[in-house]
């Protein structure tokens, strides 16, 4: 049974950020990439808030990046996914695809989080060509354009904030004839003048061509009719 000092589950970001820090302090970290080597930021091409990348940075490049500059303090980077965790023993126990004991003094769990997307096909076939699910992140590729936003919820309201000042017209996409999301938040998105609520609406398809999405179907669940949404300047 191997026994390691650090285990480190996750290889996005916050993993090897864990295992360059405990690495230089001597302690041998031993990673567990999980099911996606590199976490969330593989799966985008452009990362251009990272400080020290002026240019930006592909996002599988620049996890490569990290990987390299963990292993050279001393990471271990193991392919593997953790499938159990046993806290309540010391050595903490781990077991990694279903088979493997590992026994660890410490465990860092830097699982990270997925975006929660719609599920219908056009969002695949658009993605990273005009369907994003962080504002923060893309939001700067969106500005001087039209936007649309799906949701009613906390995350939604703020989404829609933040890109009202960068976009000429954010269209919020609200399933029932209320929102989710805090009173303040709802507020806030209310008394933004270039946010338009579209109530009682679900997204049905993304519409778009070679240069990215254009549009969105619309269905209004009161209805059943089916409208486009045009989006001026999109992607
Ligand atoms: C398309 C896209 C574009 C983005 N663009 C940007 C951007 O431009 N700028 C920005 O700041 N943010 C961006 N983000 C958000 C950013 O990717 C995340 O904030 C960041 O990746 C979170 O890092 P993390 O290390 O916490 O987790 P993640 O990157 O989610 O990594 C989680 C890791 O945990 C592993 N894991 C999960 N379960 C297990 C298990 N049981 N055993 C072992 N390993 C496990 C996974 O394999 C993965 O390696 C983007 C996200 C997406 C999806």
């Amino acid at each position: 049974m191997e026994k390691v000092n650090v285990l480190i589950i996750g290889s996005g970001p916050a993993g090897y950020t864990a295992a360059i820090y405990a690495a230089r302090a001597g302690l041998t970290p031993v990673l567990y990439t999980g099911g996606q080597p590199g976490g969330q930021l593989t799966t985008t091409n452009d990362v251009e808030n990272f400080p020290g990348y002026p240019d930006g940075i592909n996002g599988p490049q620049m996890m490569m990046d990290l990987q390299k500059q963990a292993e050279r303090f001393g990471t271990k980077v193991n392919y593997g996914l953790v499938t159990a965790v046993d806290f309540s023993v010391y050595p903490l126990k781990v077991t990694v695809d279903e088979k493997d004991t590992v026994l660890a003094e410490t465990v860092i769990v830097a699982t990270g989080a997925s975006a929660k997307y719609l599920g219908i096909p056009s969002e695949e076939t658009f993605a990273n060509r005009g369907v994003s699910a962080c504002a923060v992140c893309d939001g700067y590729f969106y500005r001087g354009k039209e936007v649309a936003v799906v949701g009613a919820g906390d995350s939604a309201a703020e989404e829609s904030t933040y890109l009202s000042k960068l976009c000429t017209k954010v269209h919020l996409i609200v399933r029932r004839d209320e929102m989710r999301a805090s009173k303040i938040m709802q507020q806030r998105v209310l008394n933004t003048p270039n946010i338009e609520i579209h109530w009682n609406t679900e997204t049905d398809e993304i519409l778009g061509d070679d240069s990215g999405v254009t549009g969105v179907r619309l269905l209004d669940t009161k209805t059943g009719k089916k409208v486009r949404l045009l989006l001026k300047d999109s992607f």
